[in-house]
């Protein structure tokens, strides 16, 4: 009874990013929170040494509800399957990837046994009594609301990219638990075939440094200098939602709410204000670096390095700079 759940999302053989992640939100919450993190996985038997991988990342229970029916994802059955075991195990907490597959599981669950959701979370901290504060952008995305659940499990959907992974023990803890279903609901869903989404990977995953401009930066004949800026440090190119909208640079190089999320090495903010908006998009970078003419502006506050000037000029010069120390 009790402990704090994952939803163990399978991607092509192995698990989607966003659970090594919610691994690693586990294992930092772990101390304050003292619940035993489990993946729940569902699917056919010959799937369980994949299953069994998750104990080296942290988990310490891996529950894998095994029938061939179980397969490949379907909402109405996973979501059934998934109500069953909450109903009857009680998990404190229990988190999904916002993934498409997360955002079509979790509320279906949470609305099977009536309980709350949290949609969309990009941070968590415990309160003083124990419980899970989900904290996410709210009203227009102008505010970070902190929510706690006044139901049990306490349910969120996480947004992937925003943690890092949990990095692998050296010794695999905890096991695994393999529930043989008998028989299992039946679902008004088949699955006639697999056509693999036209989505492109965005330009900015996975990028160990980003180059970011803002409508600082002025007209889009200096923007396009962030190319230039980024090939030099092997980085990626990222963009607020005005610069994108005015056409400066396409939208898939927009960080934020309503664009991708990063958390590289370094993140350089050419013009950037740093309204909450973009801000959710790269709260994980480890060094951040913003270049603004106002000392007051809120990316200023947040970067570890703020420099005080223009934009337009410093970005060529820096560019200079690393080509004279390059050659
Ligand atoms: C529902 C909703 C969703 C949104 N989603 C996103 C999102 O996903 N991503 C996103 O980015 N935004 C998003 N926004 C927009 C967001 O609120 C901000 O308006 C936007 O991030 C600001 O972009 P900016 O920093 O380029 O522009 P501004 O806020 O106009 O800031 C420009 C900055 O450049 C500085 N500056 C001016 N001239 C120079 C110069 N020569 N050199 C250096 N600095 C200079 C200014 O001091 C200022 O700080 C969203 C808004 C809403 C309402």
């Amino acid at each position: 009874m009790g402990g704090f759940w994952i939803y163990g999302q399978w991607q092509e053989g192995d698990f989607h990013a966003v659970v090594y992640e919610l691994l690693s939100v586990a294992r930092k919450l772990q101390p304050d929170l003292k619940e035993r993190i489990v993946v729940v996985v569902l699917g056919p038997e010959d799937r369980r040494e994949e299953a069994r991988r998750l104990l080296h990342y942290g988990a310490e229970e891996v529950l894998f509800f095994v029938h061939p029916e179980l397969t490949y994802f379907r909402d109405d059955l996973y979501a059934e399957v998934l109500s069953e075991a909450v109903a009857e195990r009680k998990p404190t907490i229990f988190l999904f990837g916002a993934t498409a597959e997360g955002q079509a599981l979790a509320p279906r669950v949470a609305g099977t046994l009536g309980l709350g959701l949290t949609a969309h979370c990009i941070a968590f901290e415990v309160d003083e009594e124990g419980r899970l504060v989900q904290i996410r952008p709210s009203f227009g995305e102008n505010i970070m609301a902190r929510i706690v659940s006044r139901t049990r499990p306490q349910m969120a959907t996480v947004r992937p990219g925003v943690f890092p992974k949990a990095e692998p023990l050296a010794e695999p803890r905890g096991v695994l638990e393999e529930i043989k279903l008998a028989t299992v609901p039946s679902s008004a869903l088949r699955r006639r075939r697999v056509q693999p989404g036209r989505r492109k990977e965005s330009p900015l995953a996975g990028a160990r440094v980003v180059v970011a401009g803002g409508r600082g930066l002025q007209t889009r004949e200096n923007f396009q200098k962030l190319f230039e800026l980024a090939e030099l440090l092997s980085g990626a190119v990222g963009a607020t939602r005005p610069v994108c909208h005015l056409g400066w640079v396409s939208e898939e190089h927009m960080i934020g709410v309503s664009g991708e999320t990063v958390s590289p090495r370094l993140y350089i903010g050419f013009g950037i204000s740093g309204a909450l908006q973009h801000t959710v998009g790269m709260e994980g970078s480890e060094v951040v670096v913003a270049v603004n003419t106002d000392p007051e502006a809120p990316l200023m506050k947040r970067a570890d390095i703020a420099v005080v000037g223009d934009a337009t000029r410093i970005l060529p010069l820096l560019i200079r700079r690393i080509r004279e120390v390059k050659d």
